[in-house]
């Protein structure tokens, strides 16, 4: 039954579904509704930036879209398939802890914070997910990282602790991190705000080779001329909702609503 389920599903899927469909999102802290109600859908190879001032819940809603936080209303469809639900004889049903951890994996996330495990070597912290979470074998773990260690432009430096590594060097390899669970979609949460300013290019020079490889990107960002370049859509949000989106020409060369115009004329 459930097989036949998945089997409609990438049937369906091999159509037109966007990779990603986030609908009427909302989520809550006590009282106060921070995301009321968003929708986004990211197509397969399409890098959307999302920008907006702080506290517009920004880092809230890419966590509702992994649902490493509860919604409080709408659904999150990754490849078409629910994060959070799944349908058993024609209802419904919230899926099990385990069974959000499998989606969850569809799913990669790169922080501001790149929180690389400091007594391990770089290929240690790339392998580490795929061998003990995925139970990829382990020799075919350590080629796909040494591939990815390329991607992120750090050849040859598996054997490195992330002590030796620069800030910037680091967050190359929590993206390599982040990208041997082979997720489908990758999200990153202004990933280049906690660096030095001399090495957030490099950081943005590795995400914009990976948009343009065809990787499936959300990024939080201030870096309005990675979202210039980089992006084919740009979302600007504001209190919890999307205020406009579209292509970064206009959205950041034409912004049709007030906020966004007053927003961006804080970067001019
Ligand atoms: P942004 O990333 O755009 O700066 P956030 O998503 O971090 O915004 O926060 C949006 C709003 O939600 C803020 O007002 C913040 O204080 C609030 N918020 C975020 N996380 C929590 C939490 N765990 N508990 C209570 N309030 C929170
Ligand atoms: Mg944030």
């Amino acid at each position: 039954m459930s097989q036949n389920a998945t089997m409609n599903e990438s049937v369906k899927n091999a159509t037109t579904t966007p990779l990603l469909q986030a609908q009427d999102v909302r989520k809550s802290f006590g009282a106060t509704e921070v995301i009321s109600g968003i929708d986004l859908e990211v197509n397969q190879g399409e890098t959307v930036v999302i920008l907006g001032p702080s506290g517009s819940g920004k880092s809230t809603f890419l966590r509702c879209i992994n649902l490493l936080e509860d919604l409080n209303g709408g659904r999150v469809l990754v490849d078409g398939a629910d994060v959070g639900f799944e349908v058993r004889n024609g209802r419904l049903h919230e899926l099990a802890e385990n069974k959000i951890a499998q989606r969850r994996a569809d799913i990669g996330m790169v922080f501001q914070q790149f929180n690389l495990f400091a007594h391990m070597t770089v290929l240690q912290n790339i392998i580490e997910a795929p061998v003990g979470v995925k139970r990829e074998p382990r020799q075919e773990a350590i080629a796909h990282a040494k591939e990815l260690l390329a991607r992120v432009d750090l050849n040859g430096r598996e054997g490195a602790y992330p002590r030796e590594l620069s800030g910037g060097q680091q967050q190359r390899v929590a993206i390599a991190r982040a990208l041997a669970m082979r997720p489908k979609l990758m999200l990153f949460d202004e990933p280049t705000s906690a660096l030095d300013p001399e090495l957030v290019g490099e950081v943005l020079a590795t995400m914009r080779s990976l948009a343009s490889e065809g990787l499936t990107m959300v990024v939080v960002t201030h870096e309005i001329s990675f979202a210039r370049e980089a992006a084919d859509r740009v979302v600007f949000m504001d209190g919890g909702v999307v205020i406009e989106e579209g292509p970064p020409e206009q959205v950041l060369g034409d912004p049709r609503e007030d906020r966004t115009r007053s927003f961006l004329s804080r970067f001019l």
